[in-house]
């Protein structure tokens, strides 16, 4: 696996988990020397913003209606 690759795998696993200090140290480091990268960790934070923005809270609606019945 390229540097590259490996980058862009810990930029998505950091959306479902945290990363360990040794991934966050690797990411960082690449960052820091591939524009290539950090455009593309760039997009990913876009994405993510926008998901959450317009993702519905639909548990915490169903746990409200739920008393109603
Ligand atoms: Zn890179």
């Amino acid at each position: 696996m390229n540097k590259c690759q490996a980058a862009t795998r810990l930029m998505s696993l950091k959306r479902d988990r945290p990363l360990t200090l040794g991934e966050r140290a690797a990411l960082r480091l690449h960052l820091a020397m591939c524009s290539a990268c950090r455009e593309c960790d760039r997009q990913f934070e876009l994405l993510h913003h926008v998901n959450r923005r317009f993702e519905p809270p639909t548990e915490d609606r169903m746990t409200d209606d739920a008393p109603r019945h």
